[in-house]
């Protein structure tokens, strides 16, 4: 068990590393306030995994009678909590490599429905508690959209759902054509999105409430979405449902050009 931790924790740090080498880059150019700002909420993101991981690590060493239950126990935050470490690193490098511009979406033609598809799959274990619902019409035009980042805009978008909305409520997801574009809204039965904040939640590492930082968010998911929409030519917003409690978030994608004069001679 420490030998496989061991390894983790070389690749987690090497990881960290790489990081802050990009990032010590990129914020020598920003103002000091922010740059503290950012530390601040980085390694606090950072801390907070790790001191979970290294008790429960210290536990398992220093007592020997531990019961199985509370060994499993011990187990899952250490697993649990290495998984949300690495997540706000693999966002944290995500993010880097947006805002240096080395995301190139690499673009080709795909049903929404197949990617809303795989992107349920990769959040089933997240999503376990909540109810999904899908309206996608078959006949929903292709779009032009790298699969990758669609599928990653999506999975963020449902962790959200998940970790903001009540467990055993419904999650839908629904895409329609409208004016030259795909519109695909995601919408939750959760507390919504204060009317000041609705623009602020695409900030870097912005939450809306401080209980927020309890769960295992890093603040990174929607600037990342934004940014990967926005690669793609499209656009991203928040608002709340009218019909009831909750959050919707609306990405419209531009329509594949059709062949024009040009392609066709
Ligand atoms: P986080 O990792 O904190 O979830 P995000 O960038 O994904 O970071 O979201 C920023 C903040 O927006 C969240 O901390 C939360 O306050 C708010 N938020 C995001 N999605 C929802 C949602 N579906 N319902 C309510 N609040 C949300």
């Amino acid at each position: 068990l420490f030998d496989a931790l061991a390894d983790q924790a070389a690749v987690a740090i090497e990881r960290i590393q790489l990081v802050a080498d990009v990032d010590k880059a990129r914020l020598a150019a920003e103002a000091d306030k922010l740059r503290s700002a950012l530390l601040t909420s980085i390694s606090h993101d950072l801390k907070t995994p790790l001191a979970a991981i290294m008790g429960a690590a210290g536990t398992m060493r220093d007592y020997s009678a531990i019961s199985e239950t509370d060994r499993a126990d011990l187990l899952a935050t250490i697993v649990d909590e290495s998984e949300r470490l690495n997540r706000f690193i693999a966002n944290l490098l995500d993010m880097t490599r947006l805002e240096s511009g080395a995301t190139e979406p690499n673009t080709s033609l795909h049903y929404v429905g197949d990617i809303v598809g795989s992107a349920l799959r990769r959040a089933e274990k997240i999503m376990a508690g909540h109810r999904t619902e899908i309206d996608i019409p078959r006949d929903l035009p292709m779009l032009r959209i790298d699969p990758v980042l669609f599928e990653q805009v999506l999975f963020n978008l449902l962790d959200n759902a998940a970790k903001y909305a009540p467990s055993g409520s419904t999650v839908l997801i629904r895409a329609r054509t409208d004016d030259g574009s795909v519109v695909l809204d995601v919408l939750d039965e959760g507390p919504g999105i204060p009317p000041q904040d609705l623009e602020r939640v695409f900030d870097t590492f912005y939450r809306v409430r401080k209980t927020d930082h309890v769960r295992a968010g890093t603040g990174l998911g929607l600037p990342i979405c934004r940014g990967f929409v926005e690669a793609m030519g499209g656009t991203i917003s928040a608002a709340n449902r009218r019909d009831r409690s909750g959050a919707v978030f609306t990405i419209r994608l531009p329509l594949p050009a059709t062949a024009g004069p040009e392609e066709t001679k």
